[in-house]
């Protein structure tokens, strides 16, 4: 063991934690961050001071440079965990990214019955308890002509207080063409068996056929359902039962029809020129007698589960103990509310709804703005990266619309030395944008690192963020 008291005497001159915090320049951290956390901050700054001493390095250790160390410690201790990122994979609706973009009108929703109380389940007129649901329940019997409508915390949620409401001990018949898992947990026949009810596999993975369906039904089966395609396509030899064939069946034997849309538009998203995605008014016509699907994902409103049809139905999920287990809160409430709202007015929906509005910017306009950030990354990546401005192709994301990209463009950073170090400049230069103060997310695709623009909408703040960039050596 080497002397400590030794070493430090042969020159080494700390000042000691006391004097350091008694100092003036220390005030602003303490009033910042309080005195314990000061305290702990210079105590660790003083350590790895000491350490850098005793491996023969020549430092500065003066009270500035330590209370410097110790705002750093404190800077990056303070950050919250949850940030905002700017999303440059080039999909938008991003699951690890937290999904759709909420309008003004939600998040000033959201504060608004973050800040206090609220009715939420007050009945204002009759003075005594009402029912959460009500909140969207009109909006959502508007848009979707449904009869009845109820809201859980997401899509999976709704899709399991269906099974576990209407399906508990019975046996569901679903295609093997839809045994899909969807983002790693939600696997279709392991969520069936969690409602408690037995997954009837019919048909095969490239074919059913309604002969199928009839042969599937029992005595035992408590309902049917339908799981839309979401984040893949069977293509080739392929058939499937239209959803008309699978209710006329579902009703001939007096069971009920459930399809689990994923996605779910509440427009058809052709008159914005995007392709047709299936809606849950198209589903209650094919003869759905109820349709779950996300809010999060091409609705663009906050983490939810709508499920609307039949007023018998919804009711019986409603009187199910799960609901309350599974049931949304206010601020969701407010946001999704508030999104609705939205919707009433379709010819200003794009230009008010963020995730309608980025599906639907056209490359040129993106083009633009990458070559007007030209000048910034090139001076930014000069001798490290080659930078150019390159067509890429969105995607939807988050299983809406599998099959369909977008025509975007990136701007994209292909390291100088592409030889064996290229892969290592790479992963820094990945490293560098997301170390941001506001994280950067780009993508590696080709040995370059591709920042696709579509999502981008303030391009004067990811100049300024580049201008900070560190790239480590
Ligand atoms: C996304 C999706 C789900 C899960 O929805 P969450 O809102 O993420 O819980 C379930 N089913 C389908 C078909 C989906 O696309």
């Amino acid at each position: 063991m080497m002397d400590r008291k030794k070493i430090g005497s042969a020159g080494m001159r700390l000042p000691s934690v006391d004097r350091i915090l008694r100092s003036d320049a220390a005030d602003p951290l303490v009033r910042m961050y309080g005195r314990n956390e000061v305290t702990e901050a210079v105590r660790r700054s003083l350590h790895v001071m000491r350490e850098e001493m005793l491996a023969g390095e020549v430092i500065d250790s003066g009270e500035a440079q330590v209370l410097g160390a110790a705002a750093d410690i404190l800077e990056r201790g303070s950050m919250p965990s949850l940030r905002r990122v700017i999303n440059l994979t080039g999909t938008v609706i991003h699951t690890n990214l937290g999904r759709a973009m909420l309008p003004d009108e939600a998040i000033a929703a959201v504060a608004d019955v973050a800040r206090g109380a609220s009715n939420l389940e007050y009945d204002l007129d009759a003075g005594g308890r009402g029912d959460r649901d009500r909140h969207l329940e009109d909006a959502l019997l508007r848009l979707t002509g449904a009869a009845a409508a109820t809201v859980v915390n997401n899509n999976a949620a709704a899709v399991m207080l269906v099974l576990n409401t209407l399906a508990l001990g019975g046996e569901v018949p679903v295609s093997r063409g839809e045994l899909v898992e969807i983002g790693g947990s939600f696997r279709i026949p392991e969520i069936m068996n969690r409602s408690g009810c037995t997954l009837i596999e019919v048909g095969t993975t490239n074919r059913t056929h309604i002969k199928d369906f009839r042969n599937a039904l029992s005595p035992e089966t408590s309902l049917v359902m339908k799981v839309h395609a979401s984040n893949y396509v069977i293509t080739g030899f392929t058939a499937e039962v239209p959803e008309k064939e699978i209710a006329a069946l579902c009703h001939a034997n007096d069971r009920p029809f459930v399809i689990d849309l994923g996605a779910g538009s509440l427009i058809d998203l052709t008159r914005y020129g995007l392709p047709h995605e299936a809606t849950p008014m198209d589903a209650l016509q094919a003869g759905a007698d109820l349709v779950t699907f996300s809010a999060d994902k091409l609705l663009g409103g906050p983490q939810a589960g709508v499920i609307i049809g039949r007023k018998d139905l919804v009711d019986r999920l409603k009187a199910n103990p799960m609901k309350r287990a599974l049931r949304c809160d206010k601020m969701t409430i407010a946001a999704l509310g508030a999104v609705l709202r939205l919707y009433s007015d379709p010819d200003r929906l794009r230009e008010r709804l963020p995730t309608l509005r980025i599906l639907t910017r056209d490359a040129e306009e993106i083009e633009v703005m990458a070559r007007s950030l030209l000048t910034s990354f090139s001076s930014r990546f000069h001798e490290i990266a080659e930078v150019s401005v390159v067509a890429c192709e969105s995607i939807i994301g988050s299983g809406a619309l599998p099959a369909r990209t977008l025509p975007s463009a990136a701007i994209a950073l292909r390291p100088l030395n592409s030889g064996n170090g290229g892969g290592s400049v790479l992963a820094r230069i990945r490293a560098s944008f997301a170390a941001l103060p506001t994280p950067v997310i780009g993508r590696i695709h080709d040995s370059a690192f591709l920042l696709d623009l579509r999502c981008l909408e303030d391009a004067r703040e990811l100049a300024d963020l580049v201008m900070t960039l560190r790239i480590a050596a």
